[in-house]
C-alpha cells in the first residue's frame, strides 16, 4: 500500500514527538575514565577513580554514581555499596561536596566545573567469580562489585586504566598484547564483564581452533601435580566440540581464567562474552580438582552462546537497583547444565556411563526434593534471588519448598532434546532448536538496546520455536513441566533412544525425614515438613545427644538399620540449655534411587537415534 498524504503527516507527527524526546534526554558527558590503583595489596582496598568531563549543560548540576545491588551471573542480592568506603570528589584541586543518597546511592556537585574526579575505596577479600580479591598474592576482580557507574551514564564508552604494583601483570578477556594495562569499553555494562587478574606469576597457555584464539591463564594457589599440559589440552577438546554444536563464536579471542585456590572453601565459575571466571576450591594436584575443572569448563565455555549473547529478555541492560526477575533462567543456566555434561562426553573426557550416571543422580536430586513438587522451573528462576548463593541471615523453609532451576532445567532440556529426537524421528534434536533461537534472537534481530547485539527472548518464543521446527505441539510440555510441577515424562524419552529409567528403593527400609551434618558434633541440618522428625518436634539445627540409645555417627543410618517402618527410635537431642526426649515414629520409606539402563529390547532405529544423541 502506498502511503496518503495524511498517513506522511501522522508518521512526521511521530518524528517531531520522537525527536523532542531525544532532545529532552541528558546529554552524554564528554568522557568517564576509570582508574584502578591498588597500591596496598594487604590492605584488601582496591582504588578507584572516576574521571568524568562534563559538557557545559551540566557543569551545574548535581551527578549520582551508584554501586550495583549484585552482578549479572549471580543473581543473589549483595549490595555491594558494604565494602565502600571514603567516598570524595576533586576538580581542579578543591573538594567538591559529597553526600550519600541511599545505601547505594552518592551524590556529587560539580559547583561549575566541567572536570569531576570521584574517588572511593572498596575492600575485597573474597576469591570469587562474584565478588573480587585484593592480597599480596594478586588482585583479582569482577567488575560489577568494585565499580560504580554513574546514574543515567551506563551506556556511554568509559576508558579504564589499570595500575598495577610493580611486576604484576594484567590479564583480562580483552587483553590485546601482554603489558596492556588501558581499555576502551563501549559502556559500563562491557567494562564490568570483563573481569581482570593481576598478580606477579600466572601462567598463560594458548591454543586455536578454526581460526580464534583461546588462552588459559592459570594461578595456582597450591601444587600441580604436574597437570596443567594435559588440562589445557582437554580445555581444547571441549571448544571443539561446543563449537562443533554452535559453529564458529563470534569473537576472535577467549580468555579462560583460572584459579586454584587451594584453601578447600572458594569454588565459583562465572560466564562473560569472551572470558570466564573459575575457581577451584582445591590446588589442581589434589585428586578430583582436574576432573571438577573440565566441568566447570564445558558449563561456562557453553554460555557464550547460551546466556551471554542468546539471553532472556531481563538479562541486559540490567537494573541494578532491585533483584533481577526472570522466568528463563532453567534455559539460561539449566539448558548450560545439560549440555556442560553432554558436550564432555562429546569431547571424549567421559564415557557413555558417566553421563548417563551423572543424568541419573540429577533425577534422583530433583525426584527426591520435596520443592519439585511445589515449585515449578519458572517460579525457580523468579526466585533466583533467594537461591542464587544468596546471604540468608532469616531462618527459611527453602530446603522443603524450593528447587534449583540449574538440575530442573537440566532435565527439561534432555528430556525435551530426546523428545524432539523422538517424536521427528531424528530429524530434530534441541541442539537445531537452540541453532535456531541464536539465529533469530542474537544474529537477526535489531539491536534492543545499546548493551548488546540481537534482542532477549521470552519463555514462550522457546515453546514456540521448538513446535514450529518440530511440528510437534510442545505447549502441553511447556504447561505441565515447565510451568506446573509434574513429574517429567522421562519414559517416553529414554524409550526412543532404547533406554529405560530404572527406579529403586534406597537402602534403608524407612523414612525419618531428617539429615544430619557432623561438623564437630552431629547437627540435625534439615527436617522435611509432615515428617516422622517433625511429627516428633525435632527442629534444623537440634544437636544429637544420642540416637536410638546410641551416638550419632556419619554411618548413623546404619546404627537405625535394625528398625523398620512403624518402630519408635528413642532420640535425645540438645536446643539452647534444654534437653529434649523424644520418639521418631518411622514412616514408610521414600528415598529411592535411579539407573539409566538399556533396554533389552532397544531397535536397531532406537540405537542410532542414540549415537546421534551423545555422538552430536
Ligand atoms: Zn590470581
Ligand atoms: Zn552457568
Amino acid at each position: 500500500m502506498r502511503a496518503t498524504p495524511r498517513r506522511i503527516i501522522v508518521a512526521m507527527a511521530f518524528i517531531a514527538v520522537f525527536a523532542s524526546l531525544v532532545v529532552a534526554q541528558e546529554p552524554g558527558l564528554k568522557s568517564i575514565t576509570y582508574r584502578l590503583s591498588m597500591s596496598r595489596p594487604m590492605s584488601h582496598l582496591f582504588e578507584v577513580s572516576i574521571l568524568i568531563e562534563l559538557p557545559d549543560e551540566l557543569k551545574d548540576k548535581p551527578l549520582q554514581v551508584q554501586m550495583g545491588r549484585w552482578a549479572p551471573g549471580r543473581y543473589g542480592v549483595f549490595d555491594f555499596a558494604k565494602n565502600v568506603q571514603e567516598v570524595k570528589a576533586v576538580s581542579e584541586g578543591a573538594t567538591r561536596p559529597v553526600t550519600r543518597v541511599n545505601d547505594q546511592t552518592w551524590s556529587v556537585s560539580p559547583l561549575g566545573a566541567t572536570g569531576l574526579t570521584v574517588s572511593y575505596k572498596v575492600f575485597g577479600n573474597d576469591l570469587s567469580g562474584t565478588f573480587s580479591q585484593l592480597d599480596t598474592r594478586h588482585a583479582n576482580y569482577n567488575g560489577g562489585s568494585i565499580f560504580m557507574y554513574v546514574v543515567g551514564h551506563k551506556p556511554d564508552p568509559v576508558k579504564l586504566e589499570i595500575n598495577a604494583p610493580a611486576g604484576w601483570k594484567v590479564i583480562n578477556g580483552r587483553t590485546e598484547r601482554l603489558g596492556q594495562n588501558e581499555w576502551q569499553f563501549p559502556n559500563w555494562d562491557i567494562m564490568i564483564d570483563t573481569p581482570t587478574e593481576i598478580a606477579p606469576d600466572w601462567t598463560l597457555d594458548n591454543f586455536d581452533v578454526d581460526g580464534k584464539k583461546y588462552h588459559v591463564m592459570v594461578h595456582s594457589f597450591g601444587p600441580e601435580g604436574g597437570k596443567r599440559p594435559a588440562l589445557v589440552k582437554d580445555i581444547e577438546k571441549i571448544v571443539r566440540a561446543e563449537v562443533g554444536m554452535w559453529g564458529a563464536p563470534e569473537f576472535q579471542e577467549y580468555t579462560f581464567l583460572i584459579h586454584f585456590a587451594a584453601d578447600d572453601h572458594s569454588g565459583d565459575g562465572m560466564e562473560h562474552l569472551t572470558s570466564t571466571q573459575i575457581i577451584q576450591p582445591g590446588a589442581l594436584g589434589d585428586p578430583g580438582t582436574y576432573e571438577n575443572t573440565l566441568g566447570t569448563v564445558a558449563h561456562e565455555f557453553f554460555h557464550v552462546w547460551n546466556v551471554k549473547r542468546l539471553r532472556p529478555q531481563e538479562l541486559g541492560p540490567w537494573d541494578f537497583t532491585r533483584p533481577l526477575a526472570t522466568r528463563g533462567l532453567w534455559i539460561a543456566e539449566g539448558f548450560t547444565n545439560y549440555y556442560g555434561r553432554l558436550m564432555l562426553h562429546r569431547a571424549g573426557i567421559w564415557d557413555e556411563q558417566q553421563f548417563l550416571g551423572r543424568e541419573a543422580e540429577t533425577i534422583r536430586g530433583i525426584e527426591s526434593a520435596p520443592g519439585s513438587r511445589l515449585m515449578s522451573a519458572e517460579e525457580s528462576s523468579l526466585s533466583a534471588p533467594f537461591i542464587d548463593g544468596s546471604p540468608r541471615a532469616q531462618t527459611t523453609n527453602l530446603e522443603n519448598t524450593a528447587i534449583s532451576y540449574y538440575p530442573k532445567g537440566e532435565l527439561i532440556g534432555m528430556v525435551m532434546d530426546l523428545l524432539l529426537r523422538g517424536r521427528t524421528k531424528g530429524k530434530l534434536s534441541l541442539d537445531d532448536v537452540m541453532r535456531a533461537m541464536y539465529e533469530e534472537f542474537y544474529v537477526k534481530s535489531p539491536n534492543s538496546s545499546y548493551y548488546l547485539r540481537g534482542r532477549g527472548y521470552q519463555t514462550e518464543d522457546l515453546e514456540r520455536v521448538a513446535s514450529q521446527r518440530s511440528g510437534v505441539d510442545f505447549s502441553d510440555f511447556f504447561k505441565r513441566y515447565v510451568r506446573d510441577v509434574e513429574v517429567l515424562p522421562y519414559d517416553e524419552a529414554f524409550a526412543y533412544v532404547g533406554l529405560r529409567l530404572v527406579k529403586t528403593q534406597a537402602k534403608e527400609p524407612f523414612n525419618a525425614g531428617l539429615s544430619i551434618q557432623f561438623a564437630g558434633a552431629p547437627i540435625i541440618e534439615n527436617v522435611r515438613n509432615n515428617s516422622p522428625a517433625e511429627n516428633a518436634g525435632l527442629e534444623a539445627g537440634d544437636q544429637i545427644v544420642s540416637l536410638g540409645g546410641k551416638e550419632a555417627t556419619p554411618d548413623w543410618l546404619k546404627t537405625l538399620a535394625r528398625y523398620k517402618t512403624g518402630d519408635s527410635v528413642p532420640m535425645i537431642v540438645k536446643r539452647d540449655r534444654q534437653t529434649i526426649r523424644t520418639n521418631v515414629v518411622l514412616g514408610q520409606p521414600e528415598r529411592f534411587d535411579y539407573a539409566i539402563q538399556e533396554k533389552a529390547d532397544a531397535t536397531a532405529e532406537q540405537k542410532a537415534l542414540r549415537a546421534a544423541w551423545l555422538k552430536g
